[in-house]
C-alpha cells in the first residue's frame, strides 16, 4: 500500500486540527496532520482562562502542547510540515507539503484557521507594528513606551492587557461607542491606571516612514489628532487561511468556508472546522468542538464510501 495513502488529512494544528485529529484516531482513522506551530495562534495567548478545567488558567503554547501530545499517543501522524496545496482528482484529496512530498485520502479536514488584517497602506518594514502582544510586547520592556491597540473585541482586551505590563502607556483605540469584548475584561481594562481608552476613535493612518511615530486619528470632538506612540498592536479583523486550497469551494462573507450541519463544505468529503468556517463565535472550546464533529463527520463519511 501506498505509504503517503490515509484515510483523513487534516490541515492545521490549532485547537480545531488537533482535536479533529484526537477523534479521528480514536475512531481509527488512519490520521496525519500538517502543520508547524503546535496550537496554532494559541502561541499568542499568555493565559487562556475561558476553557473549562483549568482554573488557574493555562499558556497558550502549554494547552497546544498539551494537545498535540495527547492526538500524537492516539497516533496520529505530524511531519511538521505546512501544506501548500489540497486538491481533489476523483476520489482522493492530494496535499503537497512544502517540501514537495505528496499525500492522499479521501476525506480532509481544514482547520487552518485565521489571520489578523494589516492596516491598510502600511509598508511592511514599518518597524514598531505588531500583531502579536505576547511574542513582541518584551520588546518595549523598561522603555517608558507609549502602545497602542486598535480594535474594541476580546483579543484587543488582551493586548491592552498583556502591554500594560511592559510599557507604559497603552492606548485602546476603538471606533465604536462600545467594547464589543466581555465585562470581565473591560473591569480588568478599567482598574489598570495605564491603559487609557478611546472610544469612538477612528484611526486615519499611522504616521513614520521606517518607525512607527503616531496614530492619526479623529474623534467626536476633532478632526484630526496625533497621537505619539512608539509601537502598535493591531487586533483590526481578520482573513480565513483558505489560499491553500485549490478546488472551488462555497464561501460567505469575508471568504469564511461555508458548511453544513456536518460541518461538510460545499465540496463533498472536505470538512471545516474552526476558525476558518463561517461561525458565530471564535474560540478555543468551540473551535475543539468543531474538530471533533468534523472528525466523526468525516468517520461516518468514509464509512458510506466503503459500504
Ligand atoms: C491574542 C489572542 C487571544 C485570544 N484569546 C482567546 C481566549 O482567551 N479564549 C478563547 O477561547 N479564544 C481566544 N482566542 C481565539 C482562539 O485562539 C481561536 O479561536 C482558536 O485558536 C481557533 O482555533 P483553530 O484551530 O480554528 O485555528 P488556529 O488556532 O488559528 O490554528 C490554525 C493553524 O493552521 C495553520 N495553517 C494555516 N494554513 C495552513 C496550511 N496551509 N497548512 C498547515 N497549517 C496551516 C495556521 O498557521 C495556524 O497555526 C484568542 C486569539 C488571539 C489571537
Amino acid at each position: 500500500m501506498n505509504p503517503n495513502r490515509y484515510d483523513l488529512l487534516i490541515m492545521g494544528m490549532g485547537p480545531a486540527g488537533l482535536s479533529a485529529a484526537l477523534f479521528a484516531r480514536r475512531m481509527g482513522l488512519n490520521t496525519i496532520v500538517f502543520g508547524d506551530i503546535p496550537g496554532g495562534i494559541l502561541y499568542m495567548l499568555n493565559d487562556l482562562a475561558d476553557f473549562p478545567g483549568f482554573p488557574d488558567g493555562i499558556s497558550g503554547i502549554q494547552f497546544g502542547m498539551l494537545a498535540l501530545q495527547q492526538a500524537q499517543a492516539q497516533g496520529a501522524i505530524f511531519p511538521m510540515a505546512r501544506l501548500q496545496k489540497l486538491s481533489f482528482s476523483e476520489p482522493l484529496f492530494t496535499g503537497i507539503d512544502t517540501d514537495a512530498r505528496q499525500y492522499t485520502a479521501p476525506a480532509a479536514i481544514i482547520a487552518t484557521g485565521r489571520t489578523p488584517k494589516k492596516f491598510p497602506e502600511i509598508k511592511d518594514n514599518v518597524k514598531g507594528i505588531h500583531f502579536c502582544s505576547v511574542c513582541d510586547g518584551p520588546l518595549y520592556r523598561n522603555q517608558d513606551a507609549a502602545l497602542a491597540v486598535i480594535g474594541g473585541d476580546k483579543i484587543a482586551a488582551q493586548h491592552a492587557l498583556t502591554l500594560s505590563k511592559s510599557a507604559s502607556k497603552v492606548y485602546l483605540v476603538c471606533r465604536d461607542r462600545a467594547f464589543t469584548m466581555p465585562a470581565i475584561y473591560e473591569s480588568q481594562i478599567e482598574e489598570q491606571p495605564n491603559i487609557i481608552p478611546m472610544r469612538e476613535t477612528e484611526v486615519i493612518g499611522i504616521k513614520g516612514a521606517d518607525q512607527v511615530e503616531a496614530l492619526m486619528v479623529t474623534t467626536k470632538e476633532s478632526d484630526k489628532q496625533e497621537v505619539a506612540i512608539n509601537g502598535v498592536f493591531l487586533a483590526i479583523g481578520w482573513l480565513p487561511n483558505t489560499q491553500a486550497l485549490e478546488m472551488p469551494v462555497e464561501t460567505a462573507l469575508d471568504s469564511y468556508l461555508k458548511t453544513d450541519k456536518n460541518l461538510m463544505t460545499s465540496h463533498s468529503g472536505l470538512f471545516a472546522a474552526g476558525d476558518v468556517r463561517d461561525t458565530d463565535m471564535f474560540s478555543v472550546l468551540t473551535a475543539c468542538a468543531d474538530g471533533a464533529r468534523a472528525a466523526q463527520y468525516a468517520a461516518e463519511f468514509l464509512f458510506k464510501l466503503e459500504t
